[in-house]
């Protein structure tokens, strides 16, 4: 599972929120991939509840 962050994201914190395991949100969400697989339930709440739909999983 491949996850990043497109331009688009408006650094709401919403990801951070859900699965701070995953996301760290400064200026622009950030991903930790090592922590993705283990919390792959999370990213995909994150992904939807991102209002801008940055999160892009693959
Ligand atoms: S939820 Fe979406 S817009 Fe908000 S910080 Fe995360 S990636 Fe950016």
């Amino acid at each position: 599972m491949n996850v990043t962050v497109e331009d688009s994201c408006i650094a709401c914190g919403a990801c951070e929120s859900i699965c701070e395991a995953v996301f760290t949100v400064s200026d622009k969400a950030e991903v930790n991939a090592a922590n993705v697989e283990a919390n792959a339930d999370g990213v995909k709440e994150a992904a939807e509840a991102c209002p801008v739909g940055a999160i892009v999983v693959e």
